[in-house]
């Protein structure tokens, strides 16, 4: 279908990109990768008279250390988040959690900053770095700030931004020695939408987690963290014990969507056996 008319600017900097949404009164999105705005469009999901490319501006580039934090840009593609070193070392839920997101020619042109905005419920990246206690880097006219990836998914496909702010990166706190991490979804076809996932990771110290993080995503209308199933791992070896706890926790920590379709009851099954094999196979960064 062909799209409805709309005006296509592109922004050199955060500056002009927050003046030329201003100027539009609303009705202007930003554009990163454009592989949900463009369906979206065609779909007549939407209609905004103004795109604004903000792809060129450099805030959004580059993959770096920065002290304690690995800093993701925004315009890193869903590629480069496979195969960069840092990403892989530094924040392996991302890595992993990569080759699960749609088919190699979305991920050439998606953005991770595209996918953390549009916050869809069964998409892979906001839960992994909810899982990694991530902060997202925004910036609007009236400065930077920094927000917990535990406050920024508030709604179906609503976050935290202000209209008019850009998701500038993403920040991952170092992991000590001593994580391991485990990342899996069921679909129903390679590259699909998960049906169910989960995003995990966990501190061991002489055999005994600590700090363990669990998320879940496609089980409501935002990821998911499961605090029950983490207060079940704490203090205890990831032994066969443990890990079942952690499954009959889920009962507290989802209510999965009820459709006719794909009862609760069977996503609930589903994400406890996922999660059980996810909690089974955790591992260090090679
Ligand atoms: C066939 C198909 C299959 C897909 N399968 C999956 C899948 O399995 N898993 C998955 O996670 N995704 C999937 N996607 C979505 C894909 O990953 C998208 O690319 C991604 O979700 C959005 O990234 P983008 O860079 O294309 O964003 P865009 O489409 O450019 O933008 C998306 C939204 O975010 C806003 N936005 C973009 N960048 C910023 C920013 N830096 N700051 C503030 N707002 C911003 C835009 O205004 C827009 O509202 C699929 C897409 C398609 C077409």
């Amino acid at each position: 279908m062909k799209l409805p008319s709309f005006e296509f600017l592109r922004a050199r900097s955060l500056a002009e990109a927050w003046a030329l949404h201003s100027d539009a009164g609303g009705d202007a999105v930003y554009l990163s990768g454009g592989h949900s705005v463009v369906p979206s469009m065609a779909l007549r999901l939407q209609a905004p008279s103004r795109l604004i490319d903000i792809s060129q501006i450099a805030e959004l580039h580059g993959v770096e250390l920065q002290g304690e934090t690995l800093r993701i840009g925004a315009m890193t593609r869903h590629a480069e988040v496979l195969a960069n070193p840092l990403i892989a070392r530094h924040a392996p839920l991302l890595s992993r959690a990569a080759p699960h997101v749609a088919h190699p020619a979305i991920r050439n042109r998606g953005t991770i900053g595209g996918n953390l905005a549009l916050a869809d419920p069964a998409s892979e990246f906001p839960a992994a770095v909810l899982a990694m206690r991530a902060e997202l880097e925004v910036m609007g006219p009236e400065g930077r700030r920094m927000i917990a990836a535990d406050d920024f998914f508030l709604d179906l496909y609503e976050t935290a931004l202000i209209p008019g702010e850009v998701l500038t990166a993403i920040h991952v706190p170092l992991p000590p020695e001593g994580r391991v991490f485990g990342f899996d979804e069921i679909a129903r076809r390679r590259g699909d939408y998960a049906m169910v996932g989960v995003a995990a990771q966990a501190d061991m110290s002489d055999g005994v987690v600590s700090d363990a993080s669990v998320t879940l995503f496609s089980v409501g209308v935002t990821p998911m963290r499961a605090a029950a199933a983490q207060d079940a791992l704490e203090g205890a070896p990831l032994s066969t014990d443990s890990i079942a706890r952690a499954q009959a926790a889920l009962a507290t920590d989802l209510d999965p969507p009820d459709d006719p379709g794909f009862p609760a009851e069977r996503r609930l099954q589903l994400a406890r056996v996922l999660l059980g094999r996810v909690l089974t196979r955790m591992e260090a960064v090679q």
